[in-house]
């Protein structure tokens, strides 16, 4: 069998699945987690099966067997210690067989191993945090992440120092302060690996004087009600979308009703979202800076023309270093810059020459993305550049935390993305003292956001941390609808939250 060196086999294939009932799901999500095709029914056998008495201090015993492969057994003695409750316990086995199962594939389809494991989940932050609130030790934790979810030295090491940072700007209250969060789904042109919220100017520029008044009278609704129950607001992000798609007359006022509307005396931090260089002009910097926004983020994604070019964005790398430098000299105090690994046709050669590009301009901090391309956006993934993601990505992404290491930067919130190319992860890094306290509060989901605008969630958060979503329509007519309809039924809901 051919080795391809990528965790994952794109090849239809059958099984047929003999485990008790209740873990079918767990190991059809596994199976599809490495084998996106799998079908199941008939085919190659794969069975489950565990051993484990309730009020047995005998070990869990799990086993895996898939024709052609090696029985993968496993007896787990740590589970019986009485840290666990019965909801560990439930849990434990099917971590144990979704390793067994992942090990198997292995070995059947000649896959390399993902260096998460079988943590598969968007945010394998909120894992650790939650052992921490429940009293592990770093050593026990970096023991489950190794043992159980069969994490990589490198990532757990990732792990580890984002979560100890985060712990930090936790407040005691999820409620008291909060964020809010401005969705402005306009762009100038829509990137092809794009899957956001961001309808191109030029086509629904029609759309955007209703949306802009619907967005006023939904800030000016939310801002009342804010003030009516007295809450702080730690931090506000304009993100979309491109925010600097509004400009002039009009971003100085959406700004001015926003200053009014929620900044208050904690208020920390003001990002403002400039993703696109090209919208970023003297004058719009100069909007900004006198509304109080205190970061930005100029996002290159890549420093060379040709990608910039071929993904769709209609901006030049001079546009990054003007956009750049103006912001500098008007004084904003951070500037963020996203670049994103795995686009298509750059290599690790590439990866380098837009990492030097980037740090000779010395951002405050520096996210570093891994292509995903999700079905809403026109990029396909192909096998050539899953296979190019994979056997470069690792690399790529620790050349990318070596250079901001070595600046002098740290890893400050990570997050993974479903279909996420070469079973990599999104890191943030920056300068301590830097880093986006509202990056990390909607990560986490340890306070309440407000979500105004397009394509928003509101997201609010009780005290046990289970999560109540409230989403905006992402179409801005839809929205300017919604608003023009009232939204009366949100905000009771979020009063309804918020006042106990
Ligand atoms: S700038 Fe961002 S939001 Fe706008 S189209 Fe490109 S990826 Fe999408």
């Amino acid at each position: 069998m051919e080795r391809i060196g990528i965790p994952f086999h794109f090849k239809e294939e059958h099984f047929e699945i003999v485990a008790p009932e209740f873990l079918i799901p767990t190991i059809e999500a596994t199976i599809r987690s490495v084998l996106p095709r799998a079908q199941f029914g008939t085919g190659m056998k794969l069975t489950a099966h565990y051993k484990w008495e309730d009020d047995s201090s005998l070990p869990l015993q799990v086993g895996i067997n898939l024709s052609e492969t090696t029985p993968w057994v496993y007896s787990d003695s740590e589970i019986l210690d009485p840290v666990y409750i019965e909801v560990d316990r439930k849990r434990r086995i099917k971590e144990r067989i979704r390793l067994g199962v992942q090990r198997v594939l292995e070995e059947r389809f000649a896959l390399s191993t993902g260096s998460w494991g079988i943590l598969k989940g968007v945010r394998p932050t909120k894992l650790v945090h939650s052992l921490h609130d429940r009293g592990f030790f770093n050593d026990q934790i970096e023991f489950l992440l190794q043992d159980v979810y069969a994490l990589n030295s490198e990532k757990i090491d990732l792990l580890m120092d984002v979560v100890e940072r985060q712990r930090n700007f936790f407040n005691p209250s999820v409620n008291n302060p909060i964020s809010v969060y401005v969705g402005i789904p306009f762009c100038p042109t829509r990137c092809s690996y794009c899957s956001f919220a961001a309808y191109p100017l030029k086509t629904h520029g029609h759309l955007f004087n209703d949306f802009l008044q619907a967005l006023k009278s939904e800030i000016e609704q939310l801002g009342a009600l804010i003030k009516d129950i007295g809450l702080d607001v730690e931090t506000i992000y304009l993100g979309g979308g491109t925010p600097t798609t509004v400009q002039g007359k009009d971003l100085s006022e959406l700004l001015d009703l926003i200053q009014e509307n929620f900044i208050t005396d904690n208020t920390t931090e003001f990002t403002v979202e400039a993703g696109r260089p090209e919208t970023l002009l003297a004058d719009t910097i100069g909007i900004l800076k006198k509304a109080g926004v205190d970061r930005i983020s100029i996002n290159p994604q890549s420093m060379h023309d040709a990608t910039l070019k071929a993904i769709g964005r209609e901006h030049t790398v001079k546009h990054v270093y003007e956009a750049f430098s103006l912001a500098r000299d008007a004084g904003i105090p951070i500037i963020n810059m996203d670049i994103i690994l795995g686009l298509p046709g750059e290599e690790l050669i590439h990866v380098e020459k837009t990492l030097e590009r980037v740090f000779n301009l010395k951002p405050d901090n520096l996210t570093v993305h891994s292509l995903a391309l999700k079905r809403a956006s026109r990029l396909k993934k192909t096998f050539e550049q899953e296979f190019i993601a994979h056997k470069q990505g690792e690399v790529m992404a620790r050349l990318a935390r070596e250079v901001a290491l070595s600046a002098g930067m740290v890893p400050y919130y990570l997050y993974r993305q479903r279909h996420i190319l070469g079973d990599l992860e999104n890191v943030g890094y920056a300068f301590p003292q830097t880093e986006s306290v509202y990056n990390i509060q909607m990560m986490e989901e340890r306070q309440t956001v407000l979500g105004l605008g397009g394509g928003s969630i509101t997201k609010l958060v009780s005290p046990d941390l289970s999560l109540k979503r409230l989403v905006n329509p992402k179409c801005p007519a839809s929205y300017s609808q919604l608003v023009k309809g009232g939204i009366k039924p949100k905000i009771d809901q979020i009063r309804k939250h918020l006042v106990v």
